[in-house]
């Protein structure tokens, strides 16, 4: 009887350390997200990822924009929406 008890100890000590070394990259994952998220759309102040599809460069500086009808808004008077 003493063999199962050090045998599910054991198992329970592998599968706990498991669960450590996988919150690791979870977290790292979770950092990168926020950081993809924190650029502005310049005209209606919404949050848009970074890898967001619809963007507009302008002077060279690139804007993303949560809709097409943000991103028109924006290339028909860009300077009404950049902060200077
Ligand atoms: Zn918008």
């Amino acid at each position: 009887m003493k063999n199962v008890l050090i045998m599910t100890v054991s198992t329970l000590f592998i599968s706990s350390n498991i669960t450590a070394q996988e919150a690791n990259p979870t977290q790292k994952d979770k950092k990168a997200a926020e950081k993809e998220t924190k650029l502005e759309d310049p005209v209606c102040h919404m949050k848009v990822k970074k890898s967001g599809k619809i963007t507009a460069k302008h002077k060279g500086v690139e804007y993303s924009f949560c809709s097409e009808s943000c991103k028109e808004s924006f290339v028909k008077n860009p300077d009404k929406y950049i902060k200077k």
